[in-house]
């Protein structure tokens, strides 16, 4: 079989689409397998960070995805027993980023917007219905058996990005451990049309709640809010998915306030896991498929699409022979550590905050007071700090 001057990519979602929109972009032609008939509808991630919105600005992205979406320059903390105890504004990194606010729109509006600006581009090309089943490979090239309608094909390019989610075929057929943990609890998202607005005075569109007991957040999505609640594991799937149990709580959230107009209910487990290695020989993991972690701070998504901007900047260079194939293990030297230093730290330590509002409600309050700190604290929030210690790992 020849093999194509092409870079394979498995999944279309927000990582795998910007993997191929960069690399489409540099000059490199790009195949992308998609598992589904379509590009998902699922709603999971929702906040776009300064730095993704600064990335994706070069991809012609931003634009359609705040037109799509709501731009929120500030974000709360709360607890249910004080309220409002610290809000913090972007603009205070306004000399960091060209985007001083995270963007509200769900991921799927990002994975329309590429693929149509990545239709009838010269070297793109997008195989649905196509499951990524095994992996081979020699010293130049890259076999994938993929699935597609029932039948069994092989196709050999020069390497693959496997960006195909957190069940990664790639990475369970290149045999690449993901160690970590699954919690015990769970995360219900209940999507409601109330308009929280009206009876939350000050709101802003991203609000964490702290409480010891049970806490929430309330992210707010063109046309609705999505509350996230954590579910401790005594209670049971089948009680969690009925009307009742998500009326109960949603009836916590404002004193006072029942009987919801309830638009969805999605269950999710919650995992911690990264890969042992992002690079095995010229396969790749990005996205999901390398890394996940509870999406507390919305970095899972953002931290994939960081992935494949650093990922694909050195595929094209050594594509274009401007540097040679040693160049890409600093994609696993870099993402890699920053994934477990940061990303995977800084996401459990979130968790523990919201279930310690009085200790949270004092550390926040210290940082609000320390204008360095607090600048210090939105390049952590805002994931640019990530990207800075990307670069230092060399
Ligand atoms: C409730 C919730 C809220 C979240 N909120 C945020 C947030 O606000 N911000 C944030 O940054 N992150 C958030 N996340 C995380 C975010 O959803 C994921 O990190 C993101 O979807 C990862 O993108 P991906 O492209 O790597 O994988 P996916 O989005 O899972 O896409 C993988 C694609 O690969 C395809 N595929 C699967 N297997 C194969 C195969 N074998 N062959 C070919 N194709 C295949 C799938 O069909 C899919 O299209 C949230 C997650 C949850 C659960």
């Amino acid at each position: 079989m020849s093999v194509q001057d092409r870079v394979f990519i498995a999944g279309a979602g927000p990582v795998g689409l910007v993997a191929a929109a960069q690399l489409v972009r540099a000059g490199v032609p790009v195949t992308v397998f998609e598992a589904g008939g379509e590009l998902s509808t699922e709603s999971r991630a929702s906040t776009f960070h300064p730095p993704t919105l600064d990335m994706l600005e070069t991809l012609g992205a931003t634009q359609p995805l705040i037109a799509q979406g709501l731009v929120a320059p500030a974000f709360q903390y709360r607890t249910k027993k004080d309220g409002l105890i610290a809000q913090f504004d972007f603009s205070a990194i306004a000399d960091a980023t060209a985007h001083p606010y995270r963007v509200q729109a769900e991921q799927s509006k990002l994975t329309r917007i590429l693929l149509d600006r990545l239709r009838g581009q010269p070297g793109f090309e997008i195989a649905f219905n196509s499951r990524l089943q095994a992996v081979a490979q020699d010293k130049s090239s890259v076999t994938v058996t993929i699935e597609h309608n029932g039948a069994a094909q092989t196709h050999s390019g020069r390497w693959l990005i496997g960006a195909d989610g957190a069940s990664s075929s790639t990475r369970r057929a290149l045999g690449i451990e993901f160690d970590g943990f699954t919690w015990p609890d769970r995360l219900l998202v209940v999507s409601t049309p109330f308009d929280f607005h009206s009876v939350i005075p000050g709101l802003t569109a991203v609000n964490y709640v702290a409480d010891a007991e049970r806490w929430h957040f309330l992210l707010q999505i063109p046309g609705l809010w999505r509350v996230m609640f954590l579910i401790k594991e005594d209670v049971t799937d089948e009680q969690i998915v009925t009307h009742e149990f998500a009326q109960t709580l949603m009836a916590t959230v404002v004193p006072g306030i029942t009987n919801y107009e309830i638009s969805h209910t999605t269950l999710y487990k919650v995992h911690q896991r990264v890969a042992k290695t992002f690079r095995l020989g010229r396969a790749f993991l990005a996205g999901d498929a390398a890394h996940i972690n509870n999406p507390l701070g919305g970095m899972g998504m953002n931290g994939g699409i960081h992935d494949a901007v650093n990922l694909t900047a050195r595929l094209s260079d050594v594509w274009h022979d401007r540097a040679g194939e040693a160049e890409l293990d600093r994609y696993d030297t870099q993402r890699r550590l920053v994934t477990l230093e940061t990303i995977q730290t800084q996401t459990i330590q979130n968790k523990k905050n919201l279930e310690s509002p009085e200790p949270f409600r004092r550390s926040l309050q210290a940082i609000k007071a320390d204008p360095a700190r607090t600048y210090d604290y939105l390049l952590r929030v805002s994931m640019l700090a990530t990207l800075r210690r990307a670069e230092e790992l060399g």
